[in-house]
């Protein structure tokens, strides 16, 4: 394409809310074959909500939402800001029936953030926990079957579960809903109908991630990934001679928006995925993945 081309394209991309930070991307754009996309705040809204909290041991719910919240205070992950926002009116409403005011929500010690498994801290002398299944392994914490059966009856319904353990038992766990975007069904067809394959990549669990999948049209899903292993889900199908986008909002997705042919960022995702992508959606919504290509397509064959 010629500069012209490459700066009137660039000029009406920006206009309809879609970034183009090179010319690069708009060359390659028109090319490509398969799209990966993230799950979570890309297929989905990305503002979950609470739907359940269970308890799996003696601890008052009290007691159980002080020491949850303590764990999530300093997280930054969509799902802890669910639980916060759910947990602090919880126990709200335990006080006020008891008119009783003893608060002892603190924030936890040795605070760390394990991505894509969840968060661990020390509150008061207690261990604790909240993450899936695979950060309860790595500390060897026991799933008894009651709580794979509270997990899988969630997952079936598109729901993510998150496990709350004190000193190396489960205490509890939480139900959360992300509804999916309500242009995600009919973009992934669109881009069928344009010869591009859709594939899903998330950190989330495979029983999740195969519902969503399902909701949105989406046949090939790749779950309980890691950053990196995100990327080289890319380079796999760059491997197979594809040119490969992916579309992604989150820091755990920016490997994989560097190393593919044309990275997507959704506008309203974090700072970091927008710095690694060679586009940026600014409306945050998925047809603007069509009006990428299609801007590529007119600036290759100079429609304009
Ligand atoms: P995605 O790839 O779908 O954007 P992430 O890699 O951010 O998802 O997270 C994967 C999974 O790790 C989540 O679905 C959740 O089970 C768990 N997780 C991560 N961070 C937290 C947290 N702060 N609190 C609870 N669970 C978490
Ligand atoms: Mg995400």
């Amino acid at each position: 394409a010629t500069p012209t081309a490459v700066m009137v394209a660039t000029g009406k991309g920006a206009s309809l809310g879609v970034l183009i930070k090179g010319g690069n991307a708009l060359e390659k754009a028109h090319k490509v074959k398969a799209i990966v996309f993230d799950k979570t705040g890309t297929l989905t809204v990305g503002k979950p909500e609470v739907v359940n909290v269970m308890l799996f041991s003696s601890v008052s719910m009290e007691d159980f939402c002080d020491v949850a919240i303590a764990a999530e205070a300093n997280s930054q992950h969509p799902i802890a800001k669910a639980f916060l926002e759910h947990a602090r009116k919880l126990r709200q409403k335990i006080e006020s029936n008891r008119q009783s005011n003893n608060q002892h929500v603190t924030e936890a010690k040795d605070f760390e953030v394990h991505p894509g498994t969840g968060v661990s801290g020390k509150v008061g002398d207690k261990m604790v926990l909240v993450g899936n299944k695979r950060l309860m392994q790595t500390y060897n914490v026991t799933v008894g079957p009651e709580i794979e059966g509270y997990i899988s009856e969630h997952e079936q319904q598109a729901r993510t579960c998150v496990l709350v353990s004190i000193d190396g038992k489960i205490a509890g766990a939480f139900a959360v809903t992300d509804p999916v975007k309500p242009e995600a069904n009919n973009v992934i067809l669109y881009l069928r109908s344009m010869g591009i394959s859709s594939i899903m990549v998330t950190g989330d669990n495979w029983a999740t991630a195969t519902a969503i999948a399902k909701e949105v049209g989406i046949e090939k899903v790749i779950a309980e990934t890691d950053p990196i292993g995100k990327a080289d889900r890319i380079k796999d199908l760059q491997m197979r001679g594809l040119t490969v986008a992916m579309v992604g909002d989150g820091i755990n997705d920016s490997p994989a928006l560097v190393a593919a042919d044309v990275g997507m960022a959704i506008g309203a995702g974090t700072d970091v995925a927008i710095e690694a992508a060679d586009i940026v959606l600014i409306k945050s919504n998925l047809e603007d993945v069509v009006t990428a290509i299609d801007l590529s397509r007119k600036t290759i064959s100079r429609i304009w």
